[in-house]
């Protein structure tokens, strides 16, 4: 059972092999077993998740009224604690907001909440979704469930690192430079970040607004497609949300990929990437060769500078996003104070941690008077370029691959003390946010052989803009002839 796919879950249900409530029974009792030595979870609440599969089973038992009962409805999910969730607290990964408990729902969580899927609990997280390695929550760090003295990748970790464990069938996820996709990747999963404005916003605590964007993680690129068909749609209350035709992203997933052109980014194949992580990721473009794809070198001369100009965008947008936790309106207010400006900056300064406070002060000086045009200004010209080069390269390639990750999955501490190490963490993803394109992650071996634990390597497809059906039926042909998406951790057994 823990193994199985949604479409096996939703059949066992279909056939009542099993309830709802047996279903979540299994995998809050995992959680309860294995949460303690990987932190994973920040919130569980039993009786709320065995409340939600019992109306699941009811809505099975007595149908929806005319309309289709959702495949989902009955099959349990954990959200990322940056959504909100009405009833159940979201900290975001902050002491800020330890104690927040939203008034509403996020987007995503009623759209999933519609389709009959049942909340395990929320997941912990990089703070305020700022790291690559889970090393900045609050709530302490994710252990990587294949080692854990390595980190599960940041900052949907927690997401990340319960699927690995099958302490839960799929996961929410927020990519903001690479935060489903690098975590996928790390714990040998399948993660999709969606074209911008495709899920909406609204009720996802606000990092960079214009490159968060919302997306599934689970063990299959199958798996993704169903959640996904759950979570898209336009949204009023986001206005960066897309008003386009509902689409069914599993249209193409058994299209055969004959004739598939695959472009090869040369500036992701240079140095920066380690041996293993390469052997891996050539091995799996021989295994598309034998499908039938052919690939192709592009160039993306302009992403050597997607780390800088992300690290100038990014925090100016934090920093006004995060001006609202002032200590009055949410969360956390200092206890001691003379007078107003005193409460703000005491409430701030406890509130939040080091990275974030990093991230507060670099954004507010690159939006400075002085600076605007030398930094910000400068960077979203970059960031045009960049897209400028997407569109070049796509005229030759239906699909890129490369890495998703320069290294396997590394030991604790080992780029907490260096900004920079961990911000080139996500050399390869964040330029796809800062195009707004699609980009996935799918397991494609193991590296680090020599040592005890071998680690799970992803392989990284970008699709064209509104390109997530090419590239869902592009993973998932290779997952039908591949197995690396079904393995699991032994230890978690
Ligand atoms: N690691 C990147 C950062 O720290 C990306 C995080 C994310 O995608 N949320 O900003």
């Amino acid at each position: 059972m823990i193994n199985a796919s949604l479409k096996q879950l939703s059949a066992a249900l279909a056939a009542k092999k099993l309830s709802a409530v047996e279903m979540a029974t299994i995998f809050l009792d995992r959680i309860e077993k294995f949460n303690p030595a990987l932190n994973a979870f920040i919130t569980t609440d039993r009786a709320k998740t065995l409340a939600q599969a019992r109306a699941a089973d009811e809505s099975r038992k007595v149908g929806a009224g005319g309309t289709a009962i959702s495949p989902l409805c009955g099959i349990p999910l954990a959200h990322k604690d940056i959504f909100c969730t009405r009833g159940w607290r979201t900290t975001c990964g902050s002491k800020i907001l330890a104690d927040f408990v939203s008034p509403y729902d996020a987007n995503v969580v009623e759209k999933l909440a519609a389709a009959g899927m049942v909340t395990l609990g929320k997941l912990n997280m990089d703070e305020f979704a700022m790291g690559s390695s889970n090393e900045s929550s609050y709530f302490g760090p994710v252990k990587n469930p294949w080692d854990v003295s390595c980190v599960p990748g940041g900052s949907s970790g927690g997401s990340a690192a319960a699927i690995a464990a099958r302490l839960t069938p799929a996961a929410t996820g927020t990519d903001t430079g690479g935060s489903i996709r690098q975590p996928a990747a790390l714990c040998g999963l399948t993660g999709l970040k969606p074209t911008y404005g495709v899920v909406s916003r609204y009720g996802m605590i606000a990092f960079a607004s214009s490159l968060d964007q919302a997306g599934p993680m689970a063990k299959s690129a199958e798996d993704c497609t169903l959640l996904l068909n759950a979570m898209a749609g336009f949204d009023a209350r986001d206005s960066t949300s897309l008003e386009r035709t509902p689409e069914d992203y599993s249209r193409d997933l058994d299209k055969p990929l004959a004739g598939l052109r695959i472009g090869l980014p040369k500036e992701f194949f240079g140095e920066g990437m380690d041996t293993d992580v390469r052997a891996a990721v050539e091995a799996a473009l021989t295994e598309y060769r034998k499908l039938g794809a052919t690939t192709v070198e592009v160039r993306l001369p302009n992403s050597g500078l997607s780390v800088p100009a992300y690290y100038v965008i990014a925090p100016a947008e934090a920093s006004s996003n995060l001006s609202r936790f002032d200590g009055v309106r949410y969360g956390h207010r200092a206890a001691e104070y003379d007078d107003l400006a005193e409460m703000y900056s005491r409430s701030r300064a406890q509130g939040f941690g080091a990275e974030v406070k990093r991230r507060i002060l670099i954004g507010t000086y690159v939006l400075s008077h002085g600076y605007y045009d030398a930094y910000y200004l400068q960077a979203q010209k970059i960031r045009r370029l960049i897209a400028a080069d997407f569109v070049a390269a796509f005229k030759d390639c239906d699909v890129i691959m490369g890495p998703t990750s320069p290294s396997v999955a590394f030991a604790f501490g080992a780029k907490s003390a260096d900004p920079v190490q961990m911000y080139l963490s996500d050399i390869y993803t964040i330029s796809t946010n800062l195009a707004g394109l699609p980009g996935m992650s799918l397991p494609c071996g193991f590296g680090n052989t020599q040592l005890a634990n071998p680690m799970p390597v992803g392989l990284q497809i970008i699709g064209n803009w509104f390109g997530e059906a090419k590239m869902l039926n592009v993973a998932h042909q290779y997952q039908k002839v591949t197995d690396w998406h079904t393995r699991m951790p032994e230890k978690m057994r």
